[in-house]
Formats: structure tokens, C-alpha cells, sequence
């Protein structure tokens, strides 16, 4: 099962995907996570990106396609992909397609967080004083929403019309969130089960 965690920056992807890992055995891909770390960890990489995250714009598709590749890659024997921040722009999903296809897979299902933007712009505010992230400031939150809206936004009619996409109410709390993408999950993974019998 390889999903896709899709939404809007302070949706709540990052939260689930990891609950998606304790209860489903799920390996996350998270490009945030990595982009952050390669910024840790002072290499050459981290220090080319950090001023574009500050900033709140996307880094090059270059870059993140060669993380999770290299990820992909590594990982072959695992039960299945969360993927969170990623993909982001239609270039990132077309080469996602292509990568998952040449390890025999594909992307099963992508589930959208749907949540307010007055909600995303309240929780980004508790956030940055929680965490204190350089890009959940609130000039660099805009341009991060503003990123999402001209670029990833695409990405629901592509995801659409492969009728991979499946919409949750994302204002709900954590538990609630949860419970109803494990729905998702157990349904499809049903479907699957009775075409594979038919
Ligand atoms: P995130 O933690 O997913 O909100 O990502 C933090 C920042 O990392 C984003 O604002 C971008 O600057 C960069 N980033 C993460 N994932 C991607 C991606 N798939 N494409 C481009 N930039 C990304």
C-alpha cells in the first residue's frame, strides 16, 4: 500500500503520516524531514536549500526527486509508502509515477486533508511559538500557502481523474483525522482483496 498524504502546509500530514508508521508498518518519505536534515547536518545540500525554506518557496524538483529516489532505492522490501510534502508540483507526481513503475508499484491512494485557511493560519501561529520553524513565520506561512495553492493545487484533477483521490475532513481532531484515513485504507485494501479473488 503506498499512499499519499496531501494538503495545504499545517494540514496535519506530518502527525499522521507518523501515526501511519506505528500502526500500519508504513515507511514515511517525508521531503521536509529530510531537506531539514540535510540543513542538521551542515551538508552541501542543506546549506543550497536553507534560504529557500526560510523563505517559504520550493525547493528545485531536482532535488527532492533525488531524495526519494534515493529512498525508493533503499527500501525496496518495505510494506509500503507514505509519502508527505511530496509531491508537490506536477512535475514531482509525473516522476513519482515513473520511479514507483520502475520498481513494479504505483501510487494506490492519495488522501487530502482538507482544512480551513483560517485554521491552517491559526495553527501555523501556535506552531512557530511551539517550535520556533524559521518558515512558519507568518510572511513565510503566506508564501508557503501561496506555493501550495499555484503549484500543488494542480495535483488534486490529476489525482482526480485517476480517481485516486479521496477528501477528509482535516478540521477534525487528531484521533478523528486518523480513524477516518484508516477507513480509506481498510476499504481499499478490501477492494483489492476481492479483485484479486474475482
Ligand atoms: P514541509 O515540512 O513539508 O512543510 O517542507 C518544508 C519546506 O521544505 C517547504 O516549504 C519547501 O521549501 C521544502 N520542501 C519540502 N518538500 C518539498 C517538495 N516536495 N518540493 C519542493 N520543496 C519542498
Amino acid at each position: 500500500m503506498n499512499l499519499i498524504l496531501f494538503g495545504p502546509p499545517a494540514a496535519g500530514k506530518g502527525t499522521q503520516a507518523k501515526r501511519l508508521v506505528e500502526r500500519r508498518s508504513l515507511t514515511q518519505l517525508s521531503t521536509g524531514d529530510m531537506l531539514r536534515a540535510a540543513r542538521s547536518s551542515g551538508s552541501p545540500l542543506g546549506k543550497k536549500v536553507a534560504a529557500i525554506m526560510d523563505g517559504g518557496k520550493l525547493v528545485s524538483d531536482r532535488i527532492v526527486v533525488d531524495l526519494i529516489e534515493e529512498r525508493l532505492a533503499a527500501c525496496m522490501g518495505c510494506a509500503g509508502f507514505v509519502f508527505d510534502g511530496f509531491p508537490r508540483t506536477l512535475a514531482q507526481a509525473k516522476s513519482l509515477d515513473g520511479l514507483m513503475a520502475r520498481y513494479g508499484q504505483s501510487v494506490d491512494v492519495v488522501i487530502r486533508l482538507e482544512v480551513d485557511e483560517e485554521a491552517l493560519i491559526a495553527r501555523i501561529s501556535q506552531r512557530f511559538t511551539a517550535e520556533g520553524r524559521a518558515d512558519d513565520n507568518p510572511e513565510a506561512f503566506l508564501i508557503r500557502l501561496h506555493a501550495y495553492k499555484a503549484q500543488t493545487a494542480p495535483l488534486i484533477p490529476y489525482y482526480s481523474e485517476q480517481s485516486k483521490l479521496v477528501g477528509i475532513d482535516g478540521m477534525a481532531d487528531v484521533d478523528r483525522v486518523s480513524a477516518q484515513i484508516s477507513a480509506v485504507l481498510d476499504q481499499h485494501e478490501h477492494r483489492k482483496m476481492v479483485g484479486a479473488a474475482g
